[in-house]
């Protein structure tokens, strides 16, 4: 007998996933009783049952890798219960056969050291006794991860619906949801071929159907159905008492595990083949009875997969093959998972898992569970979060470009820096034929084309200072060139991408000095930096505020961040409040450098005697211009934002009233190092929605004495651990991000942030260490690829401490 569909859940989750599975398991352990699972067909039978069901841990992010963790700690509970998954904690073993693989791998190792895994580097021979079917030739080393294993991806979603269900939660199978009811911007219901549902909370967790069903409540879930391939081998060989490991090559683009006395071997091919589309578009379109298939084998696709796992194991040359697995699976444009509230209040994604679902299931559904539960994701989740999503993923052909070279090059060395191709240019600024025209080497944020440098300063600059290993790669002498001229005369930066909030109406002064630690609700004209907490106390956003007028407000912050910052202040607003992205409104010009007041002068007849921290609308030549007194490089000088179709104009006047001055153009790579100079921090890797202002450092920004979220959270008792200043002995040693950074004889943080300064001629890096270790001239050492480079703690900020340069 079919159980009766309620008329009212507080949650629904649609997807009998392995994700909406372990979402339901993790609600319930959180005390939610009141949740029904609706699934289209039978549990498991969306992408989940054809899965190879390989667990491995190490992620190229903190809190991607601690999810996987926390999926390998219940996968061990799993066991032994009434549905075992299966979980075999066999290891890990990753292949490196290039001088630059092995660079990675130690990089990894070196990352693994800060996320608690205990992960080894072994050698080609110690390799191949583990896995004794590989041969070693051509292989430099490999790592080995003894957590790592493998399991029964539809007994663990049984295992997950079973904890679910004596958690109170009701599973529907063959409940096919066909429409979302959503009212006021949030969620009210869902209708199913069976009748309706009335809830609080629903949760997309449909796989590779999940972008369908969001746009049943008009939201874009930018994914796109991948086929994905693996064969399963007749078994050839005496297994005996233990397990083999799994093993990946990604050299060769492919993974193994065993499977009894065979193995199941996949990989990633080179020609990806997106499924499922309407037309040549990219929107998906998966027939509405597709459940528990599969698609016709491709070997043509994966003849180059089959072919390098002979190399790797002689054996495959010989064995039968029982059946080639052809799969859909969803994957991300950038190959991250596709998490968190999206902009329909109450509607939950959670999809977007791009072959490693099984992997990241259990971190997945505690996460989603914390976060529909607290309102607030428990951990820093924007790498997975949806609203990293800009606009320009609406459109279902930029989105299939992006999936295309991102599953193509999946196994590919991500080099720090690395630009992606696809889908480019989309977002031009009003002087991106003047950027092109004087050779300027193009990065891409959120779709806009942003200058890393121009070629045209790479003879002003000096080729010895090319750092070592992977920072000198996607670098150019020229970098140092702009951050000279922006230190010794004045440089010009083209801004425009930054994203632009405005805040109006009768509450908005209210409504911002609710939700910012710093009292920005200050005179028409004044500028504050603030954060925004989160109420664990973290810095959920991290911008300036600028009062326009006594009811309105302009918020400047990072160009990939407007989505999240926006949402953030949108969810807490009333009806007064008008919150708007004006984005693409405003072209932005940013000036600095101690002759910056010169180059403005020339340009403008307009008093520019306006303080730090404050705003003047002026007219530089033709062009009406707002100029804020703000710097993110530690020099005088403004952000000079003019209505966007007189932003080449803006440019150009700039350029020709600067020439007589030495006004260089610079770009964001110039920035980043006059940034790392003068200790301003990059919100998403130096301060996350983790860490409190206090332990950022920018606890001079926090105002305990007025009332603002989060700030309950905020002990008044010095942080335990403080984001400090590393300046390393080396300085052709450059840290990127996540290095392990030793003091008092262990592993006691990693790097956030680094680079070189080019004024204080030092490798600088950003780390959040131990309270005992924060004190400046406290030894350290960094692990850059493996060597461990020494270096100690410094007096912050390396330039300019007493701010001489910025109050001009
Ligand atoms: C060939 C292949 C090999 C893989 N190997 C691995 C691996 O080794 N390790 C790893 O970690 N991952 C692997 N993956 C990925 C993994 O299988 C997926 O990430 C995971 O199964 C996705 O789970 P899900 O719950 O998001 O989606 P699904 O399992 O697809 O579940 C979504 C469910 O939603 C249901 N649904 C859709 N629309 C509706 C509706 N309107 N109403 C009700 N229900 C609906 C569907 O019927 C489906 O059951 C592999 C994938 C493939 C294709």
């Amino acid at each position: 007998m079919r159980a009766e569909l309620p008329s009212r859940a507080r949650c629904v989750i649609i997807g009998g996933g392995v994700g909406g599975t372990s979402i339901a398991y993790h609600l319930a352990e959180l005390g939610w009783s009141d949740v029904l699972l609706l699934e289209r067909s039978e549990l498991t039978s969306g992408s989940t049952f054809h899965s190879a069901g390989l667990v491995g841990q190490l992620r190229g992010s903190v809190s991607l890798t601690r999810m996987m963790m926390d999926s390998v700690e219940l996968y061990r509970a799993l066991a032994g219960g009434e549905h075992d998954p299966g979980w075999i904690e066999c290891g890990g073993i990753r292949l490196a056969c290039t001088p630059e693989r092995w660079e990675e791998t130690r990089r990894q190792a070196g990352w693994a050291k800060t996320f608690g895994l205990p992960l080894e580097l072994i050698s080609a021979e110690e390799a191949r006794e583990r896995f004794p079917l590989m041969v070693a030739d051509g292989v430099i080393g490999a790592s080995w991860l003894p957590t790592d294993g493998y399991l029964d991806p539809s007994m663990l979603t049984y295992a997950l619906a079973d904890g679910a269900r004596r958690g109170g939660c009701r599973i529907l199978t063959h409940t096919r949801v066909t429409g979302i009811d959503v009212r006021d911007g949030a969620v009210r219901g869902v209708r199913t071929d069976r009748g309706e549902v009335e809830c609080e909370v629903l949760v997309d967790a449909g796989g590779m159907y999940a972008a369908e069903i969001g746009r049943m409540a008009g939201v874009r879930v930018p994914l796109v159905p991948m086929a994905h391939e693996y064969l399963v081998t007749q078994p050839f060989r005496e297994r005996g008492g233990g397990h083999l490991p799994t093993l990946r090559d990604p050299d060769h683009l492919i993974y193994f595990r065993e499977e009894g006395g065979g193995l199941v071997m996949g990989g990633y091919e080179r020609r990806s083949a997106p499924w499922a589309l309407a037309g040549g578009d990219g929107l998906d379109a998966i027939p509405p009875d597709f459940n528990g298939r599969l698609l016709e084998e491709d070997w043509d696709r994966f003849e180059e997969i089959a072919v390098n796992a002979r190399v790797r194991v002689p054996a495959m040359e010989d064995v039968r093959v029982t059946r080639l697995i052809n799969g859909p699976e969803a994957f991300t444009p950038d190959g991250e998972f596709c998490l968190g509230e999206s902009d329909v209040r109450g509607l939950f994604v959670a999809t977007g898992f791009c072959a490693h679902g099984i992997a990241g299931a259990g971190g997945v559904g505690k996460a989603m569970a914390e976060w529909i539960v607290g309102g607030e994701p428990s951990l820093d989740l924007w790498r997975m979060d949806i609203r990293r999503f800009g606009a320009h993923y609406r459109s279902p052909r930029h989105t299939l470009a992006r999936v295309r070279e991102v599953y193509e090059t999946y196994y590919d060395i991500k080099y720090p820096n690395h630009e992606r191709a696809a889908g480019r240019p989309l977002r031009t600024p009003p002087a991106y034929d003047w950027h092109r025209a004087h050779g300027a080497a193009f990065g891409e944020k959120s779709g806009w084309e942003r200058v890393n440098w121009y070629a045209a300063n790479e003879a002003e600059g000096d080729e010895a200072l090319r750092p070592r290993g992977w920072a000198g790669r996607h670098w150019s002498p020229a970098i140092g060139a702009e951050h000279r001229a922006c230190r010794e005369a004045a440089a010009l930066f083209d801004e425009t991408s930054f994203a632009k909030i405005e805040v109006s109406g009768a509450g908005a002064a209210e409504l911002l000095e609710r939700l910012c630690d710093n009292r920005v609700a200050r005179d028409v004209g004044r500028i504050t930096y603030t954060q925004m907490l989160n109420r664990r106390g973290g810095v959920e956003c991290d911008f300036t505020v600028a009062r326009l007028a006594a009811d309105r407000f302009s918020i400047v912050t990072g160009t990939a961040f407007g989505r999240h910052d926006l949402a953030w202040i949108a969810r807490h607003a009333g009806p007064d409040v008008r919150v708007e992205d004006v984005t693409s409104r405003w072209a932005c010009a940013g000036l600095w450098g101690p002759r910056a007041r010169e180059v403005l002068a020339a340009a403008s007849t307009d008093d520019l005697s306006l303080g730090y921290m404050t705003l003047r609308d002026i007219a530089v030549g033709d062009v009406p211009v707002r100029a804020l007194r703000v710097t993110y490089v530690g020099e005088l000088g403004w952000e000079l934002y003019c209505p966007m179709e007189y932003g080449a104009a803006l440019w150009r006047t700039l350029w020709e009233a600067g020439r007589p001055y030495g006004l260089r153009a610079g770009g964001y790579r110039a920035i980043d190092s006059l940034r790392l100079e003068k200790g301003y921090r990059v919100w998403g890797a130096d301060v996350t929605p983790d860490e409190t202002p206090y332990e950022a450092g920018l606890g001079f920004c926090v105002k305990p004495d007025k009332d603002f979220v989060g700030r309950d959270a905020l002990d008044g008792a010095a942080p335990a651990r403080r984001l400090c200043c590393l300046v390393l002995a080396d300085p052709r040693a450059v840290a990127l991000g996540n290095e392990p950074v030793r003091a008092g004889g262990r592993v006691a943080g990693r790097v956030t942030s680094g680079g070189y300064g080019y004024t204080v001629e030092r490798s600088i890096a950003y780390a959040l260490l131990p309270a005992e270790h924060v004190v400046p001239g406290t030894p350290v050492a960094v692990e850059v690829f493996g060597e461990w480079i020494e270096g100690a703690v410094a007096a912050e900020p390396l330039f300019d401490p007493q701010g001489t340069r910025v109050r001009g």
